[in-house]
């Protein structure tokens, strides 16, 4: 069986004392989220801060993205040893707002989830379709070429050691939730084509949704079949949104 993954992208929200009160907020009711296991990614900069914070605490620290190189010329980057000098888990790579904003196209973002899976820090590997995309009827296509990015560059076992997070685009931030039916069916989708390569990797491998998921949906999505937890954005920047979302997982 599967855990349950509830993750909190805090994207470039936050300053140092509402990033404190909100880790004292989600460390002090963690405890009560029973199995479920959470993370928090917040800005770069505060991961130091808040890897302290969390010592001790159940939660686990990840980035919102990482380098696909080791070290070097690279002026603005961060590489994945430093974050793992800080104790990080996870690296969210391909989140959409990366993939439209910053032009980070599929084989970049496999060449992240490469290298945040040679430094030992585990993958969350988002993909998802626009609602242009939707509407063209090809979301199966664009969630299948973003997974064969990163299949192609490492293999199927490498998905072993990754989270996918789906997260349909037209969903992030909109307050438009998938609908637990439509979320499941792209989720079967991911897993069924994992299978397709790998049954063990397909069984492992958790499978969260993204998009606009609140305190009120989270119980249902999570309880569908392929649905494993959540990647949090707008909801996880306040502790007790956030902490129904966990709790709803158990
Ligand atoms: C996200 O950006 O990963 C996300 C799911 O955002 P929101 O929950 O705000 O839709």
């Amino acid at each position: 069986m599967r855990q349950t993954l509830v993750a909190g992208n805090w994207k470039m929200n936050g300053s140092l004392e509402s990033i404190k009160q909100l880790v004292a907020g989600i460390t002090a009711g963690a405890a009560d989220s029973g199995d479920t296991a959470i993370a928090v990614c917040p800005p770069f900069v505060y991961i130091p801060l808040v890897s302290e914070l969390l010592a001790g605490s159940k939660i686990a620290l990840g980035s919102q993205d990482n380098s696909d190189q080791e070290a070097g010329a690279f002026t603005g980057e961060i590489s994945c040893s430093m974050l793992n000098d800080f104790g990080c888990r996870y690296a969210i790579v391909g989140h959409s707002e990366r993939r439209a904003l910053y032009g980070e196209d599929d084989d970049f973002t496999a060449r992240k989830f490469a290298a945040a899976r040679k430094a030992g820090l585990t993958p969350i590997l988002c993909v998802g379709e626009s609602l242009e995309e939707r509407e063209q009827g090809i979301t199966e296509d664009v969630v299948a070429r973003q997974l064969d990015a990163v299949i192609k560059l490492e293999g199927i076992a490498a998905i072993a050691d990754a989270v996918i997070a789906y997260e349909p685009v037209w969903a992030i931030g909109t307050g438009k939730t998938a609908s637990p039916r439509q979320a499941q069916d792209v989720h079967a989708f991911i897993r069924g084509k994992l299978a397709g390569l790998d049954q063990g990797v397909a069984d492992k491998v958790q499978i969260l949704y993204g998009g606009s998921v609140k305190g009120s949906n989270a119980k249902e999505l999570f309880s569908m079949q392929d649905i494993d937890g959540g990647l949090i954005g707008g909801a996880s920047l306040a502790a007790d949104d956030f902490l129904a979302i966990c709790t709803a997982g158990n």
